[in-house]
């Protein structure tokens, strides 16, 4: 689905992203792990075209969408972001928060809207809040909104950066079991987590960034069982 050569991204003086070389294939489960200020995020936006790539190219479906000629909107379209901070529409309730990315930007009607943002909400265990704003909500909540506003996009791959983090800790198991279910159905996932566990359990890919680079990539067995580089070695017993 999904191919990364040669990325680079630098701001100002700053390389922030050096030679990134990676893919993803249909149902892939790809966690990126990897210290503070390692590049993740920035990696992120790039594949989502919030960043314009300094260098390399990203082919979707064998096509270059970093390619002035292609267009970036319909590609937005068809990758979705769940953020740290959930970035909800704070004024619109939770199902308005779903309805108004497909009206907008997908042109569907009101009532293929409503239904679609019905059917996600059902499934992230949220339709009893349709009418709550976001302020009504926990954090693990507005999460759970959040997931259900991108799926009601049906977007093809569903991008994550660190999804939990912001949350207290009670109410980071049910944002991760939703995710849990969405890789057990098959859906396409980039997630950047700093939750090992999950990464092991629930990836089939593993990539961990250290000051820009992939140092290292490959399964979950083994690079949480069998890690290769000792900069590996070193953030991991950090972690674990
Ligand atoms: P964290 O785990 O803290 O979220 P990260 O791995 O996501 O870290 P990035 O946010 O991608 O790291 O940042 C990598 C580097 O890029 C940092 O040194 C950061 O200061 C720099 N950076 C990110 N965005 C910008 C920007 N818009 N302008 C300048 N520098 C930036
Ligand atoms: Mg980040």
């Amino acid at each position: 689905v999904l191919e990364i050569h040669h990325l680079s991204k630098t701001f100002g003086t700053n390389v922030v992203l050096r030679d990134i070389d990676f893919s993803v294939d249909e149902g892939d489960v790809t966690c990126i792990i990897g210290a503070s200020g390692s590049g993740k995020s920035t990696l992120l936006r790039c594949v989502n075209l919030l960043e314009t790539p300094t260098t390399g190219e990203i082919l979707y479906h064998d096509k270059d969408i970093t390619d002035r000629k292609m267009n970036a909107a319909s590609y937005r379209t068809r990758v979705g972001m769940v953020f740290q901070n959930f970035n909800l529409f704070n004024n619109m309730t939770v199902l308005d928060n779903c309805m108004v990315g497909q009206i907008k930007v997908l042109k569907k009607d009101k009532e293929e809207a409503k239904r679609k943002a019905m059917l996600y909400l059902e499934k992230v265990g949220m339709a009893p809040y349709i009418n709550a704003k976001p302020r009504q909500l926990s954090g693990g909540q507005k999460q759970r909104v959040a997931i259900a506003r991108a799926l009601a996009m049906e977007p093809e791959i569903l991008l994550f950066d660190e999804p939990t983090s912001a949350l207290d800790p009670q109410m980071v198991g049910e944002v991760l079991a939703v995710m849990r279910t969405l890789a057990k159905e098959g859906l396409t996932m980039i997630i950047v987590t700093h939750e090992m566990a999950f990464a092991r359990d629930v990836s089939n890919h593993v990539v961990y960034m250290a000051g820009g680079v992939i140092e290292e990539e490959g399964a979950p067995a083994d690079i949480f069982g069998n890690p290769q580089k000792n900069s590996t070695k070193e953030f991991l017993n950090r972690f674990m």
